[in-house]
């Protein structure tokens, strides 16, 4: 039964009803995109280098895990918001255990002008972290292999080289694009005398899809919904074109090299994604406008400001928040660019409450606006509409390299903020794949395209990485 007061006014049914057409994204639309994801897939293997591109980024992994790898690694993960130092023991017949430790990125980093802020924190805490864990000291001559997961686009010639191409995700530090990643740590290793070699860099799309193959063979996509999008798959070297003529000897043309998609930035020259004023004045406002367009639609790093336009428009249209005067606290927050972020939809979308209590104490924390249960109850659909848009959206990089490469049955590993705590997320996503593929009707758990939680990427990923980079060595490969 739904209560009198659940009826939105007229005129905020009116706007309701706008930012529904807005935010929809219906099935032959999707079909539509995966048809030109399709084709910008292709021309990356072709040539990656152009900007308004997807990059298709050759990662130098050659093989699938066993998922009988040994040993003992240390993963770095340096992703959007955190950064995880993981020892990962790789048990072998499908089994891993790890320990780890988080630190969270001095706010500042992001954008700061000296690189060796953020190499040296990232050495700093290295170095806490081996010591930490080796309170008697690290036994004379030892030497930890290390696999760095760096969440950016990069240019691989080998496993252990990575220039980054550009900072996606707000990350904005000058110094660092064109140059070797893996170089400048190292050096910031060298300095402070730590006994760890850098032996693969890698992206964790790739280090999710290459844990969640160590213990489910199904697996044939990595993909990240968090505060950045992305996809990583194994392709057919003979369809990488841009790297003839690159490869060594021992590299047949029917091997299968992982790729790291990057396609983020699907779409850069707005031909097909329906863009919204909205995701305009984001991409404009943005460090990097033109980049990441399909990024900018999906991701958990744009979601908040997606919602706080909305509302914002609403407000200076006289819609909303009617009695919020324009000089009030509430109001400049409402204001602030990037105040919210997707914790703020997420707990919208999970309030089961009869009179949206949460979303009640969620305005009041985080704007300092107060709201009537129309207003509340306004937002929450609001909120729905931009997460669905962004999952329906989302798995288009999904079925554009399924069809692709003509998988019908598999496993799609998927981690991030976004596919992990976002409500709702990962049966909008289903809903999406259904649409395209035609399942009408099938239960969940019956889709033969399943997007599964992944397990670790960016740590026990990375250590697997390491592993099969150490397996080629000693057998004298490349
Ligand atoms: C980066 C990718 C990364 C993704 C998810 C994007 O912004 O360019 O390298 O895989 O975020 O973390
Ligand atoms: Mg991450």
């Amino acid at each position: 039964m739904v209560a009198k007061e659940n009826i939105l006014s007229v005129e905020l049914q009116e706007r309701l009803n706008h930012f529904q057409d807005e935010f929809w994204v219906p099935k032959e639309k999707l079909n539509h995109i995966i048809e030109y994801f399709i084709s910008e897939l292709n021309r990356g293997l072709h040539d990656g280098t152009d900007p308004l591109g997807i990059p298709m980024n050759a990662a130098w992994v050659m093989d699938y895990p066993t998922g009988n790898e040994k040993g003992d690694y240390l993963a770095l993960d340096l992703g959007g918001t955190n950064m995880r130092v993981v020892v990962v023991h790789l048990l072998g017949n499908h089994k891993f255990t790890t320990e780890q430790s988080k630190f969270k990125l001095p706010s500042t980093i992001r954008t700061t002008k000296n690189r060796e802020d953020l190499f040296g924190f990232i050495a700093e805490s290295l170095g806490k972290f081996l010591k930490e864990k080796n309170p008697n000291g690290i036994p004379e001559g030892k030497v930890f292999p290390l696999g760095f997961t760096f969440s950016y686009p990069c240019t691989q010639t080998r496993v252990d080289v990575g220039v980054l191409q550009r900072w996606t995700k707000g990350f904005d530090i000058p110094g660092v694009e064109g140059e070797d990643v893996v170089a400048l740590l190292k050096k910031d290793i060298k300095k402070r005398n730590l006994p760890i070699k850098i032996v693969s860099l890698i992206n964790d799309t790739c280090g999710t899809l290459v844990a969640s193959r160590y213990t489910d063979p199904l697996t044939e996509m990595g993909c990240i919904f968090g505060t950045g999008v992305n996809g990583a798959y194994y392709e057919k070297v003979s369809n990488i074109s841009k790297i003839d003529g690159t490869l060594e000897d021992d590299i047949l043309p029917s091997s299968k090299m992982l790729i790291n998609c990057e396609y983020g930035s699907f779409d850069n020259i707005h031909k097909v994604l329906p863009r919204n004023t909205y995701d305009k004045e984001i991409d404009e406002e943005s460090p990097r406008p033109g980049q990441q367009t399909f990024e900018k639609m999906t991701s958990g790093y744009y979601l908040g400001e997606l919602i706080r336009k909305s509302m914002l428009e609403c407000y200076n249209g006289g819609v909303l928040f009617k009695h919020l005067a324009k000089n009030s606290e509430g109001a400049k927050n409402l204001n602030k660019a990037y105040l919210l972020d997707t914790s703020f939809l997420s707990a919208l979308e999970s309030d089961e409450t009869q009179d949206l209590s949460e979303t009640d104490s969620q305005f009041k924390e985080t704007l300092a606006v107060q709201t009537t249960l129309e207003e509340r109850l306004f937002a929450k659909k609001l909120a729905s509409f931009i997460g669905t848009r962004a999952a329906r959206l989302s798995t288009c990089g999904i079925s554009a390299a399924c069809k692709k490469m003509n998988y019908k049955h598999c496993h799609i590993a998927a981690d991030g903020s976004v596919f992990m705590r976002y409500p709702h997320f990962p049966e909008r996503a289903a809903q999406a794949l259904s649409d395209v593929w035609g399942w009408d009707g099938m239960k969940m758990e019956d889709h033969p395209i399943q997007i599964v939680r992944a397990q670790d990427g960016s740590g026990v990923g990375a250590a697997i990485i390491a592993a099969l980079s150490d397996i080629r060595i000693s057998k004298g490969l490349s």
